[in-house]
């Protein structure tokens, strides 16, 4: 049976940081929301230009977009041992869609790290936060800086400061968030798979918790 961890955590929290790690760890295919988003943006597809003005704003894209988006691509091959859910679900609508997906694909939810972290420490996070261009590798400036001032220490590619991650922006996803995420908080700890894990550590420390967490 599969076996997919869902990633739960403000923006900022760490969770794109954890999963790639994660995913090397484990051999799951690591799936982030906002990169297959950033994807389709950048190729100009219909998805990503319907999906634009919603990242834009801070807002959440459509449940039922994003839905089938995450559909399409938890039916690949290299999801049928499970995956690392990055983003994804974001509202109940979306978890509740996910149990029915991973029914279909005798998959289920294994276990849900919930990356705690203060709102206060979110908007330093974001604010330092710099992109790779070609595959979505995350750096700091000052936590987690590349070796080279703007490239990517894995693939050589540019390094971005993203839209979303102006003050404005964040702080609007910061709300975003509290209204219609963090539910799934209490829904999962209800269903007796939230692991709640105190993302104020170091990077590596996070890491090693979570891994302890979910073996
Ligand atoms: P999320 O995917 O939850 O939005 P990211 O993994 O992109 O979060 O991390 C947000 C920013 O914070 C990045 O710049 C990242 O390098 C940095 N970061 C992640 N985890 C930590 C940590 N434990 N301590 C300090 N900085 C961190
Ligand atoms: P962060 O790393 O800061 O948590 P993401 O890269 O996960 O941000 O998401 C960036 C943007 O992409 C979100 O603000 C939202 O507009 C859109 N998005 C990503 N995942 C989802 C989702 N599951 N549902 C709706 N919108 C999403």
């Amino acid at each position: 049976m599969g076996k997919y961890i869902v990633l739960l955590g403000p923006p900022g929290a760490g969770k794109g940081t954890q999963a790639e790690v994660l995913s090397e760890k484990t051999g799951l295919a690591h799936i982030s929301s906002g990169d297959i988003f950033r994807e389709n943006l950048k190729a100009q597809t219909e998805l990503g230009i319907l999906a634009q003005s919603f990242m834009n704003r801070g807002e959440l894209v459509p449940d039922d977009v994003t839905i089938a988006m995450i559909r399409e691509r938890l039916g690949r091959p290299d999801c049928s041992a499970g995956a690392i859910l990055d983003g994804f679900p974001r509202t109940p609508a979306q978890a509740e869609a996910l149990d029915k997906m991973l029914h279909e694909l005798d998959g289920k939810v294994a276990s849900v790290p919930y990356i705690s972290v203060p709102t206060s420490i979110l908007i330093e996070r974001l604010s330092g936060r710099w992109t790779c261009r070609a595959q979505g590798h995350i750096y700091h400036s000052l936590y987690n800086p590349p070796k080279i001032l703007g490239v990517c220490d894995e693939d050589g590619s540019e390094l971005y400061q993203r839209e979303d991650d102006q003050p404005a922006t964040v702080e609007r996803r910061i709300r975003v968030y509290f209204e219609q995420t963090s539910p799934l908080i209490d829904h999962y700890r209800k269903a007796g798979l939230l692991i709640e894990i105190d993302g104020t550590q170091s990077i590596e420390q996070v890491t090693t918790t979570l891994l302890a967490a979910v073996n």
